[in-house]
């Protein structure tokens, strides 16, 4: 049997030497009148790359899809179409203001929210979309803005997975009303733990801008809260460590993709399995390798990890799909909103993230790649 010598992670960042020294420096100097430079400085550059006038550097994404709702009055009575499938982050937010998830289904080429089941879920209450760019893949955008615009939805991307991906031309997060992005440490751009919030939208800017910082008006200086809002900001040690990542964006990118290049060569003459998708017109930047193995492969997800763990090789399970997880059934008025989604189902059954992290090589990869055609016995 296979076995790697040493344990094989399944994520990690690549951090150099402009890391460390700008957290140094920033360690020493951040503070006072520069408490905000290196903040302003990474949100900058990040709104540049991904082609909006807004960024706002938070402290996950998990509170930027929160303050995303908030700042468009999302609250209890409405409801928000989210895909079946993703991380819950994604929807969590959707709770906490008082709102009411509804899951739609997810393609089977993209493994992003179909944009068909999100029509079907529309209702008079529904408020906005959250589309998911899963596992690097872009969503179906043209079709879901098509959608939000006939029934005056606000749509939100989830790009915490897609940091320089594209969609005819435009870059992950820049194709909803905001986008939103995170930079935990297994991200494609870490900072650690980490978030940011990105819009054209002048106002949405503005009331995420007033509602992070306990409902201050920005360049308030005399502590007068106009109303209760919360507290989400970024660290400048973290903000220093983001800008030398985005500084670095093209490398980052550029090594994903390569990772990809290794396993998909290396995978090419394996039969019923699936690889992440490229469609025409969208670029890729391949967060996390994903493998769905054919059901008749007879292993799902849980024995195909268990089988890597055995040849001291991390994976991760594809996400469960969320309307089956207890956090959502036990939740009692969530029961007359859970549809069938039956690709999200299967899919995710069968499917598992491969190590994607900066430390992979092409002979790490090789030995993921002779695992699994060990384990598929082919
Ligand atoms: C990682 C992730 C998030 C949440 O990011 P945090 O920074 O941990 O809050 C949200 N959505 C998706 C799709 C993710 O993968």
């Amino acid at each position: 049997m296979i076995r790697a010598a040493e344990l094989i992670p399944v994520a990690g960042p690549w951090v150099t030497e402009r890391e460390v020294e700008y957290v140094t420096d920033a360690a020493r100097n951040a503070w006072f009148n520069n408490h905000y430079e290196y903040n302003s400085r990474f949100e900058e550059a990040f709104a540049a790359y991904v082609g909006v006038k807004y960024a706002v550097s938070l402290p996950h994404c998990t509170a930027a899809i929160h303050l995303a709702l908030a700042a468009a009055g999302v609250g209890p009575g409405d409801e928000v179409i989210v895909p079946d499938v993703t991380w819950i982050a994604s929807v969590a937010p959707v709770v906490y203001v008082g709102a009411t998830p509804i899951f739609a289904d997810i393609r089977t080429d993209t493994w992003c929210i179909d944009p068909r089941s999100v029509e079907a879920a529309v209702t008079p209450r529904t408020k906005a979309i959250i589309g998911v760019d899963l596992y690097g893949s872009m969503a179906n955008w043209s079709e879901l803005r098509r959608i939000a615009d006939r029934h005056n939805l606000l749509l939100i991307e989830d790009a915490a997975e897609a940091l320089g991906s594209e969609y005819g031309g435009r870059k992950a997060g820049a194709l909803g009303d905001t986008g939103v992005f995170s930079f935990h440490g297994s991200k494609t751009l870490t900072t650690g733990e980490g978030g940011m919030f990105v819009t054209n939208d002048d106002h949405l800017h503005e009331r995420v801008m007033t509602l992070r910082d306990h409902g201050r008006p920005p360049g308030d200086k005399l502590f007068l809260n106009t109303e209760v809002g919360f507290k989400y900001k970024m660290s400048a040690l973290q903000a220093a460590f983001g800008l030398a990542q985005i500084e670095r964006v093209e490398e980052l990118i550029a090594r994903k993709r390569q990772i990809f290049d290794w396993y998909k060569t290396e995978l090419k003459d394996v039969d019923g399995i699936t690889l992440n998708a490229e469609p025409q017109g969208t670029i890729n930047s391949y967060w996390m390798v994903t493998v769905i193995a054919d059901p008749s492969y007879g292993m799902d997800k849980f024995a195909l990890m268990e089988a890597f763990k055995e040849r001291n090789i991390d994976t991760r399970p594809f996400f469960s799909p969320l309307s089956s997880l207890p956090a959502f059934t036990d939740r009692q008025e969530s029961s007359a909103h859970m549809p069938e989604c039956p690709v999200g189902e299967t899919i995710a059954k069968f499917g598992i993230n491969l190590p994607s992290g900066y430390h992979m090589t092409e002979e790490t990869t090789g030995i993921v790649c002779c695992a699994l055609k060990e384990i598929l016995a082919c």
